[in-house]
């Protein structure tokens, strides 16, 4: 791969009320828990919310990521948790990022 690789993560819109998404930013800068494997280079090139459900935004976003060179997109821990609001949608939202051609992880920082 040419250049710095290139990360997103997508989040859910509902916890983003109440979120300013420190605790994913505090893992990845220091390359802790789902952010391990990165190397210093690796870039968090994008950081956004599904749009609600049933992760409307999904779809068209994907296609931005691609165009921004971002391979690889986290699913918030948020969207995966228990004790968060249960996500009804994450496998169509990780499927559609699939289907976009990217590696899907799942979680930030839990
Ligand atoms: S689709 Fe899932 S991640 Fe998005 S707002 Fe709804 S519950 Fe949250």
């Amino acid at each position: 791969m040419e250049g710095k690789r290139k990360i997103a993560v997508v989040r859910c819109d509902i916890t983003a009320e109440a979120c300013p998404g420190t605790g994913c930013f505090k893992a990845f800068n220091g390359r802790k828990v789902k952010f391990s494997d990165y190397d210093d280079d690796t870039e968090m090139a994008a950081f956004f919310t599904c749009g609600g459900c049933p992760g409307r935004r999904t779809y068209r976003l994907a296609k931005s990521l691609k165009k921004s060179g971002i391979d690889t997109v986290h699913l918030s821990s948020c969207m995966l948790m228990e004790n968060y609001p249960e996500c009804p949608h994450v496998d169509s939202i990780r499927k559609t990022f699939e289907d976009a051609g990217f590696e899907v992880v799942e979680g930030t920082h839990h």
